[in-house]
């Protein structure tokens, strides 16, 4: 076996790789930039080299520095994570001309799958079904038009170079063709330096269904099944789950056996996923074939069973696959929720900084459920803006789809991050939405569901009656050891009272409360009773319940008179008051926010690469201002009303911190 491996990578994935490595007895060296220094994968590896500046494109993406480091450590093998360098031939090669095992698969494999255009041509030849289009370059808009009138609308614009969701446009009728071949190519010689187009049919209503393969370097392929990665923003996979629910077995067997074709075609070994996009009737097209490890591979870990960097470690290492396909079968049900460093509530904006708490739910794998969180952050660590906003990948397994969806839904009540938004209630908001619940889901669900972006979840009544139950008791414990504590040994002190009146979203709830020894019993004036167990005590951030067998948690925060309240999507002002106080406050006069819509601020620290509108310029509610680049994407401020612009304070190329104010409005 190898000695020792680099890990050229960074984050939750450079972690995933070391752990694997370290079963194996391997040693491990990690690369880091400068903004790296401190991070998690640099802690966890025998050795770390510092390998350049912040921006990837002078640290993690430069082979003569990745090559270097391999030389200064003597590392006999590297493993490339996902994204980076994963899936540039070059950097196979040359650690191939350098006699340093790359794991992965071969160069030419890497090659002809990097290209979505000759991809596809491999897929038709190799018997797999594709999606219906042109197998050739398009040159100009005209004959853009052209191909689309022919393929027949809607059709999908894509660059052949694409990757992340990039470079991708849909044109629905003849309209849309010159505009979004544009846009593409821009996108496409921009982001990839490579302006090539395709064009084909727009699936419409599909899902994304992919397969994970396996092949070693003796010819011998296995599939493990498949991965559903519908739940999409932007092309980009959110919720990832195996085994999907829609597929039935005689499709997942020949979608399965179309990708080991594909692989067999290219003479592939290592791990690879093929990606499908699959309509209503379960016909099933090939998409383009990923050759690296995937970002959501622990579902495929926790129903098979399969360590699959283990195994492409040992791929890479000349032995033969540790199983064959009769061996393979699907175990129970496993989801997958990214946790990114966003705010959901405007417009999914990277949320960067330092994260003051982290506290992920606690790993553990028993025979009826799991927990698995792969994360490359701390608590103290920082969200950078240079790289990708993940935080961490909550995976949860369970016996069926229901029970693992109820196991997600706790671990993500229970996970706390500070410091930085996430969009852990966005993802709590999907996974108790209907439509999901059912498995009924295509890649348009977000859009579908959030035509609005996001807002919040409203919950049912019994369910804020229940919030309100609790934060009542909550409220009682610590009134009682505010008094203690301020120490006065004082015979006028007013007792702490059991009757209150609960505030929600300007809803009273009217609760007396009869305290026992663990909990609390609450009662209503409309007489509904519950019994609330708990340990909570005033400074503990995340509140566990029991009310009747149930659990509640709620991430809680102290204000005036309450607690702010986070639970399963929503953000709730909870005030607990005394009928008087609730009487008086009714008096008083809400406090007036300042008026700062006249000013677009700069949401967080980033780049302007382009800005829309010019001084004068009347504009309409929602419409494009600016484009920001922060974290790998480019994020378009629209305009939140209408009105005419004032001035215009910055210009492409300027980079921005938080709150500056970028245009001002009459
Ligand atoms: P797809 O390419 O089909 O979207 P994935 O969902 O597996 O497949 O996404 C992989 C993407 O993650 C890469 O293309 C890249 O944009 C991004 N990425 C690259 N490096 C890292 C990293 N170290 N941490 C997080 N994300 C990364
Ligand atoms: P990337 O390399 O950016 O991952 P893909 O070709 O894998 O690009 O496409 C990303 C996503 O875009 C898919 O998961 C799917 O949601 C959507 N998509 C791509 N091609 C089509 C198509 N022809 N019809 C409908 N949706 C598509
Ligand atoms: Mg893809």
């Amino acid at each position: 076996m190898f000695e020792k491996i680099l890990i050229a990578n960074r984050g939750e994935i450079a972690c995933r790789v070391i752990k694997s490595a370290k079963t194996l007895g391997i040693k491990t060296v990690a690369v880091y930039s400068e903004a790296d220094k401190n991070s998690l994968h640099v802690q966890m590896a025998d050795e770390a080299i510092f390998i350049g500046p912040p921006p990837v494109n002078q640290s993690y993406i430069l082979i003569d520095n990745i090559m270097e480091a391999i030389s200064l450590t003597g590392a006999n093998a590297v493993h490339p994570g996902y994204g980076f360098l994963s899936e540039n031939p070059q950097f196979a090669q040359r650690l191939e001309d350098t006699g340093i095992t790359f794991i992965g698969p071969p160069a030419n494999a890497i090659e002809a799958m990097g290209d979505k255009l000759a991809s596809k041509k491999i897929a038709h030849e190799s018997g797999v079904s594709t999606v219906p289009g042109y197998l050739g370059e398009i040159n100009s808009a005209e004959h853009a038009l052209e191909i689309s009138k022919e393929i027949g609308f809607p059709v999908m614009i894509k660059a052949s170079a694409g990757g992340g969701g990039k470079g991708m446009r849909i044109a629905w009728n003849e309209d849309g063709v010159a505009e979004g071949f544009q846009s593409s190519r821009n996108e496409a010689s921009s982001s990839f330096g490579d302006d090539r187009i395709l064009i084909e049919k727009f699936i419409t209503s599909p899902r994304h269904i992919e397969i994970q393969i396996l092949g070693d370097k003796f010819g011998n392929y296995v599939y493990l099944n498949e991965r559903e990665c519908s739940i999409q923003r932007r092309n980009q996979k959110v919720i990832e789950e195996a085994p999907s629910p829609f597929l039935d077995p005689q499709t997942r067997e020949s979608m399965g056996k179309q990708a080991i074709s594909l692989a067999k075609a290219v003479n592939y070994f290592s791990a690879g996923t093929v990606e499908f996009i699959v309509d209503s009737d379960q016909n099933f097209y090939f998409l383009e074939m990923n050759t690296r490890l995937q970002v959501e591979h622990p579902v495929t870990e926790l129903t098979t069973g399969v360590d699959l960097v283990k195994e492409m470690i040992q791929i890479a290492h000349g032995e033969k696959l540790s199983l064959t396909q009769d061996q393979i079968s699907i175990d129970g049900w496993a989801f997958e929720s990214r946790v990114y460093a966003e705010d959901p509530r405007r417009n999914f904006l990277p949320s960067i900084g330092r994260i003051t708490k982290y506290k992920p739910p606690v790993e553990f794998h028993d025979s009826a459920n799991a927990i698995r969180n792969d994360t490359g952050v701390f608590e103290g660590g920082e969200i950078s803006m240079h790289y990708d906003p993940m935080i961490a990948k909550l995976c949860t397994w369970s016996t069926d789809r229901n029970a693992a969806m109820a196991t997600m839904r706790t671990a993500l009540d229970s996970f706390e991050i500070e410091g930085i938004t996430s969009n852990i209630s966005f993802l709590s908001a999907v996974y108790n939405h209907p439509k999901f619940i059912d498995g009924n889901i295509t890649t348009g669900f977000i859009e579908e569901e959030f035509p609005e972006g996001f807002t919040g979840v409203n919950h049912a009544p019994e369910a804020l009656e229940r919030i309100a139950a609790c934060v009542a008791m909550m409220h009682r414990f610590a009134e009682i050891r505010r008094t203690r504590i301020s120490g006065r040994i004082d015979h006028h002190k007013r007792k702490v009272g059991n009757e209150w009146t609960v505030s929600i979203n300007n809803e009273d709830f009217f609760i007396s409360l009869d305290p026992f020894k663990t909990g609390c019993r609450v009662k209503f004036d409309h007489g509904r009773e519950l019994e609330i167990v708990s340990a909570w005590t005033p400074g503990q951030s995340l509140a566990e319940f029991t009310i009747s067998g149930d659990l509640l948690l709620l991430r809680v925060k102290p204000i005036s008179q309450g607690f702010k309240v986070e639970f399963r999507g929503a953000e709730l002002d909870v005030l607990v008051r005394t009928k008087r106080q609730r009487e008086l406050s009714s008096l008083m006069k809400e406090k007036e926010i300042p008026d700062t819509s006249k000013y677009l601020l700069c949401p967080m620290p980033g780049l302007i690469t382009d800005i829309m509108v010019s001084v004068g310029d009347k504009i309409e509610d929602g419409q494009a201002l600016c484009t920001i680049e922060a974290m790998k994407m480019e994020n378009v401020l629209k305009a939140s009303r209408k009105g005419t612009i004032k001035t215009v304070n910055v210009s492409p190329g300027n980079s921005l911190t938080v709150d500056q104010v970028i245009l001002e409005f009459e």
